[in-house]
């Protein structure tokens, strides 16, 4: 395959010279960053935003009557406007700050399910889920008695469609499923499986932290419950996330955490929360993390998320070409509808070994389990190496891991 051209829609190549990190050398060797999926890096216009911040503008918010902490307040609650447009949800209460996608679906499962679950109830997700679509589940099952249910995945890594309906029975009471699989890159076909899931009365949480970071993700079209996803995946800082949810079931719901901020009043005798978002946000927030994910939106949308998923898709597919034309190479995760991520094994060599062998040579990929360890013992594998790209990676990327991946290969002949 030729290597992908750039066309008017696409050429985001620019993109590149605008994230400062990518411009060093790492073991004598220029970087080739090819983890986005595990951390996304940061261009200039988030750094500055949150150092701006820091430098000119930081006080507590909400509280203050001060002008630093008007200014902290308008950064911080602007930050959720821009992410209420950006994934399309009908109201700023339904942009719940957490510290990420793990927050954000622990919340779901003890602030949503656990009052309403009982023994004999399921919560059905897929082998497919990162740890942190599993755990939260099993911890809310052991308080309720509820129990776990897991849809199988085929050789492709795909969800069997047909076994995950013939689990939606009335006993379920949450779906929890992710976009975009960390470890494999399958997309999974959302509309679908949430229309069959909602048609059974059956609640959906989507973990779209590897999703809305590479594609145009509109909550309100994917008819889900619950949407959560993490600043660092999609060029924004760490420590920040978000949980959208539907607003009648988060009026609803009770208080995950209780503090300062989730509050209109306290007394010893009775506390009366805080209206939407902040009832879930008790605490000083990450308000510097959170100003810096406004930035990131307004850097993604910049660019274009349509040109960002065209750019991604073609250099996956160019990516793959290559590698396929690796003897010894097997990919791992070859589902008809894939984001830019890709798993492989090189003959038998240990994917730290051969991690280890890339970084070497300036090449940064994610070796092990991937957070997903039933996604491996499907396979029947330890790990993998896994290439994941962002929207400032180019073929001389994919061109200089196949040049580290020979090497690898001879070294361990
Ligand atoms: N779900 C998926 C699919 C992920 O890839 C990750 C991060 N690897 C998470 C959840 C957890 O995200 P965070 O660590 O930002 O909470």
């Amino acid at each position: 395959m030729s290597q992908p051209q750039a066309t008017e829609a696409n050429d985001i190549a620019y993109c590149r010279s605008d994230f400062p990190v990518l411009d060093q050398a790492v073991n004598g060797h220029p970087l080739v960053y090819l983890d986005s999926a595990a951390s996304a890096q940061q261009p200039a216009a988030v750094i500055d935003a949150v150092a701006r911040y820091q430098r000119e503008d930081h006080a507590n918010v909400h509280r203050g009557v001060h002008t630093l902490s008007h200014r902290a307040t308008e950064l911080y609650e602007g930050a959720r406007d821009k992410l209420c447009s950006f994934i399309n949800a009908s109201s700023r209460a339904e942009i719940i700050h957490t510290s990420g996608t793990t927050e954000s679906i622990n919340l779901v499962a003890q602030s949503y399910c656990r009052p309403m679950l009982q023994a004999g109830d399921q919560i059905l997700i897929t082998w497919l889920e990162h740890h942190s679509n599993i755990v939260p589940w099993q911890l809310v099952c052991e308080q309720t008695g509820a129990e776990l249910i897991v849809a199988p995945i085929n050789d492709r890594g795909e969800v069997e469609l047909d076994e995950l309906r013939a689990l939606m029975t009335d006993r379920v009471k949450l779906l929890g499923i992710g976009h975009v699989s960390n470890a494999l890159g399958t997309i999974n076909p959302l509309l679908e499986i949430i229309a069959d899931a909602k048609q059974r009365g059956i609640s959906v949480l989507v973990d779209g932290a590897q999703a809305v970071p590479h594609m145009n993700v509109d909550v309100q079209a994917l008819g889900c419950d619950f949407y959560a996803f993490s600043s660092h995946k999609m060029i924004g800082p760490t420590g920040a996330g978000v949980l959208w949810g539907r607003e009648a079931l988060l009026e609803a719901m009770p208080p995950y955490k209780g503090g300062g901020d989730m509050i209109l009043e306290v007394n010893f005798e009775h506390t009366v929360f805080n209206e939407l978002p902040y009832k879930f946000e008790a605490g000083t927030p990450n308000i510097s993390g959170m100003i810096g994910f406004g930035a990131a939106v307004d850097y993604l949308q910049s660019v274009g998320m349509d040109n960002i998923y065209q750019h991604e898709k073609a250099l996956h597919s160019y990516m793959v070409s290559k590698l396929k034309a690796i003897d010894g190479l097997h990919l791992i995760g070859t589902a008809r509808e894939q984001a830019s991520v890709q798993s492989f094994r090189l003959n038998d060599i240990h994917p730290h070994d051969l991690g280890t062998i890339l970084d070497h040579q300036g090449v940064a990929v994610r070796t092990g389990h991937h957070c997903a360890m039933p996604v491996m013992q499907r396979f029947g594998l330890p790990g993998t190496t896994r290439a994941s790209l962002g929207l400032y990676n180019n073929s001389d990327d994919v061109d200089q891991l196949v040049v580290a991946l020979e090497k690898a290969r001879q070294v361990f002949a």
